[in-house]
C-alpha cells in the first residue's frame, strides 16, 4: 500500500527530466503535491510509493519541463501579421510604434490573454516580458496560470507613456507591489534599447534595479543598422554603450545580440550578463544571425525566446527550437553544432536562470510542478528512437496535450481551463480594424 499522499500523479511513456545527467525515464511518473513535485521515476515506483487525489494518465507521451520563453512581448499577439517583410527601424517606426501610442490597458490585456492562450496550448510556461501597461500583462498572466517576469518598457522621456523618469519609476515601483503576493509574477527594469533611451538614463535605471533588487533587461545589438545609429549619435557601438555606463553585471539580460565582436562577447561572459536567443525574429527581420555558440562556449547563460508575435509570428517555443538549431548547423556549416540537449537545455533549465525563476526548469524533487506533455501518438512522431530529438526536430506546440504550471492543469486536451478562449478569439479579431485605422493615421 502506498504510504504517502500527493494531490496528481501524471504518467507518460517517456520523461525528459533535464536533471544535470539528462536523465530519460521510461513509462514514468511524476507525483505532484500543492506547487511542487513530490518524487518522479519509473510509474511502478510512484504507484507503489504515491497514493494520489486525481492521476492523469497522458498515455503514449513525453513529460518535459513547461518551456520558457526568455524573451517576448505578449500583447504584440494583436499585431501578429499586420507588418511583415520590413527591415527593423522601419517596422518599428512607421508600423509598431504608431500602432502602440494608440493602444489602451484594455488591448494589451486582450492581446495578454491572447498570448497566454497560445502559450499555455504549446507548451510554454514562463516568459520574460516587455511592454506598457505591464499591469495589464500581469492580470492576465495572472488568470492564465503561467508565470511571468514582467518588463513596463520605458524610452526616452517624455514618451507617450511616461513624462518623467519619476513618473516610470514610480509605475513600476506599483507593478512590483501589485503582484508581489504571487510567487509566479515578478517584475525587471526595462529601457527598451540603447538608441530609443539615453545613456544618463539607463544609467539611472540600472541604479533602480539595485535599489529594487530586480533584473534590468534590454534589446541591445540587435542589427547592424543599430551599430550604425548607435556610432553615429553616442560615437559607440551598442555593448560598449553597456559597459560604459556600468549596465553590465549580474542582473543583465541582453536580448538578441546579434552584432557583436568577439570582444563583446567576452565583456558580456566576465559580467555576469546573460543573453536570450531570438532566432525566428532575427531571421524574420533579416537582422542577421546571433552567434549563440560563441556565447554558450564563453559560458554565457543563454535562453531561447520568441520575441513578439509581431516579428515571429508566432509564441511556439516548439518551432523556435528546432530553428535555433537547425540555424547554427547551416551558418557555420557544422551539423554538430547547437544539438538538441544544448536548445532544449535554453528553453528549460537555462531559461529558468535567465527568468530568475531558479526552481523550475527541471523535473525533479523539489522543484515547481512545471511541466508539458507531447502526445506521441500522431504520425509526424513515430517511430520514436530518441525522445528528445523529436521534442526539438519533429514535434511542434500543437502537439502539446497537457500543460502544468505550479501544479495547477491549464490546458488539456485542446481544452483551456484557467481562460476563457472563446471571448479572447472574438475580441482579437475585432482589434483588426482598429490597429489598421491607427496605421491610417500615422
Ligand atoms: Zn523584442
Amino acid at each position: 500500500m502506498p504510504t504517502q499522499n500527493c494531490d496528481l500523479v501524471l504518467k507518460g511513456s517517456y520523461i525528459l527530466t533535464q536533471d544535470d545527467e539528462r536523465t530519460l525515464i521510461k513509462e514514468g511518473a511524476v507525483a505532484i503535491s500543492g506547487e511542487y513535485i513530490s518524487a518522479v521515476g519509473p510509474e511502478a515506483d510512484i504507484e507503489r510509493n504515491w497514493n494520489a487525489a486525481k492521476t492523469i494518465d497522458c498515455g503514449r507521451s513525453v513529460l518535459l519541463p513547461g518551456l520558457i520563453n526568455s524573451h517576448t512581448h505578449v500583447p504584440m499577439t494583436l499585431m501578429r501579421g499586420v507588418a511583415d517583410d520590413l527591415p527593423l527601424l522601419d517596422w518599428l517606426h512607421n508600423y509598431m510604434f504608431p500602432i502602440e501610442s494608440g493602444l489602451t490597458r484594455e488591448l494589451v490585456e486582450l492581446g495578454a490573454r491572447l498570448g497566454c492562450a497560445e502559450m499555455a496550448a504549446s507548451g510554454t510556461t514562463a516568459i520574460f516580458d516587455g511592454y506598457m501597461y505591464e499591469e495589464s500583462v500581469g492580470q492576465a498572466v495572472f488568470d492564465s496560470g503561467l508565470k511571468a517576469v514582467l518588463g513596463e518598457g520605458f524610452f526616452k522621456f517624455p514618451s507617450p507613456f511616461f513624462k518623467t523618469a519619476q513618473e516610470a519609476w514610480e509605475t513600476i515601483g506599483q507593478l512590483n507591489d501589485r503582484f508581489k503576493e504571487c510567487s509566479r509574477i515578478r517584475t525587471a527594469i526595462t529601457p527598451h534599447a540603447v538608441f530609443t533611451t539615453d545613456p544618463d538614463q539607463l544609467a539611472e535605471s540600472m541604479e533602480v534595479a539595485q535599489k529594487m533588487d530586480l533584473l534590468w533587461q534590454i534589446h541591445a545589438a540587435e542589427s547592424e543598422p543599430e551599430t550604425k545609429l548607435t556610432l553615429e549619435t553616442f560615437g559607440k557601438r551598442p555593448i560598449e554603450i553597456l559597459r560604459d555606463y556600468g549596465l553590465l553585471n549580474s542582473r543583465t539580460r541582453i536580448h538578441h545580440c546579434v552584432d557583436v565582436t568577439d570582444e563583446e562577447i567576452s565583456l558580456i561572459s566576465e559580467s555576469g550578463a546573460q543573453v536570450s536567443h531570438n532566432p525566428q525574429s532575427n531571421l524574420k527581420l533579416g537582422s542577421g544571425i546571433c552567434p549563440v555558440t560563441r556565447f554558450i562556449a564563453a559560458g554565457v547563460n543563454t535562453g531561447l525566446g520568441t520575441d513578439g508575435a509581431a516579428s515571429n509570428n508566432n509564441l511556439d517555443m516548439f518551432d523556435e527550437m528546432r530553428t535555433a538549431a537547425l540555424l547554427q548547423k547551416g551558418f557555420l556549416k557544422d551539423p554538430e553544432a547547437m544539438p538538441a540537449g544544448t536548445v532544449l537545455d535554453m528553453a528549460t533549465g537555462n531559461g529558468a536562470r535567465f527568468l530568475g525563476f531558479e526552481d523550475t526548469g527541471t523535473i525533479k524533487s523539489g522543484f515547481k510542478a512545471d511541466i508539458v506533455a507531447v502526445d506521441m501518438d500522431k504520425m509526424h512522431l513515430k517511430p520514436v528512437y530518441n525522445p528528445l530529438s523529436h521534442v526539438v526536430y519533429s514535434a511542434g506546440g500543437q502537439d502539446v496535450c497537457l500543460t502544468v504550471c505550479d501544479g495547477k492543469v491549464i490546458y488539456q486536451n485542446g481544452k483551456h481551463l484557467a481562460l476563457d478562449v472563446e471571448t479572447i478569439s472574438r475580441e482579437a479579431e475585432k482589434a483588426v480594424n482598429w490597429a489598421l485605422k491607427r496605421l491610417e493615421t500615422r
